[in-house]
């Protein structure tokens, strides 16, 4: 299936690591103009250079910043032609806390960037999504938001949120722009290959590590998705192919969700 992306200009926020780095990948295998972002110079230039294409705009952008958001969105303007197709809005983490341990001050920064990392980019890309035949918007979220998980309790609550704020702007930013979400299970990537570093028992392979994560979060598909999984469902989502899907949210779980 052709997904149209061929001339199409794309941004990736935390495009640098992971299923950003993926998405990036698969867009300009796709023909795409894509543009990244990430706060770590080192990893986006290690980026860029594992992705070498002259349709490639990396740039240093911390997506809470509001500032730094609004300089990404000019340049992204000047160097895309003043119009944007689909903005991917991936960047972030999970945190790990339960109720008891999760101060205030912790609280309020999972809030902080689960939805500033959806709202401070949306607000600056809108006006170019404005300008664009087709344009789309894709949050990256979690199945956390459907079914939340004790020991990431304050991530859960904020991924329900976003998945509520996204259902709201695929209303108001209708028919002109569609707005869709992946919800994700565990995905192979930067924050789980740092836990796997972290590991209690360093005797432990990799494949027995993550055997056995899988094992214990009772994934039907037996094992951790890999990054290029999401990033096809993302651009999917993102595609002219998803003309008449807006307002939905796209599980890639390996089938981990319990509802129906
Ligand atoms: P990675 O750690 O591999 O990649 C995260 C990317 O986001 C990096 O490029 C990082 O670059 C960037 N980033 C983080 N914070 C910011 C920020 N404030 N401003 C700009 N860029 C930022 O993680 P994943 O690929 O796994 O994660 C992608 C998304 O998927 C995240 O939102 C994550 O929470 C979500 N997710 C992942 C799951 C999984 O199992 N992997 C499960 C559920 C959700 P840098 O640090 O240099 O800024």
């Amino acid at each position: 299936m052709d997904l149209g992306y061929a001339g199409r200009v794309a941004v990736v926020t935390g495009g640098t690591s992971g299923i950003g780095l993926a998405t990036a990948k698969l867009l300009l295998a796709e023909g795409a103009r894509v543009a990244i972002c990430g706060r770590d110079a080192g990893r986006l230039e290690a980026a860029s250079a594992l992705l070498g294409s002259e349709r490639l705009l990396a740039m240093r952008c911390d997506v809470l910043d509001a500032a730094q958001v609004a300089a990404f969105a000019q340049a992204v303007a000047e160097w895309g032609g003043g119009s944007l197709d689909l903005l991917v809005n991936n960047a972030g983490q999970g945190r790990v806390s339960t109720f008891g341990n999760t101060s205030d001050a912790d609280w309020r920064q999972e809030l902080d960037l689960k939805f500033f990392s959806q709202i401070l980019p949306i607000r600056a890309f809108k006006p170019l999504l404005d300008k664009a035949a087709a344009p789309a918007i894709v949050a990256v979220n979690s199945l956390l938001a459907l079914q939340p998980e004790p020991h990431m309790v304050c991530t859960s609550a904020a991924r329900a949120g976003v998945q509520s704020l996204m259902k709201s702007l695929a209303t108001e930013f209708a028919p002109r722009i569609r707005v869709n979400s992946i919800l994700l299970g565990l995905v192979d990537s930067g924050q789980w290959q740092r836990r796997f570093a972290a590991r209690a028992d360093q005797s432990q392979t990799r494949e027995q590590w993550y055997s056995a994560l899988a094992n214990e979060k009772k994934i039907p598909l037996a094992r951790l998705g890999e990054p290029e999984e999401p990033a096809r469902a993302i651009l999917f989502l993102g595609s002219p192919a998803a003309s008449y899907i807006t307002g939905a949210s796209l599980e890639v779980s390996g089938g981990v969700s319990r509802h129906i």
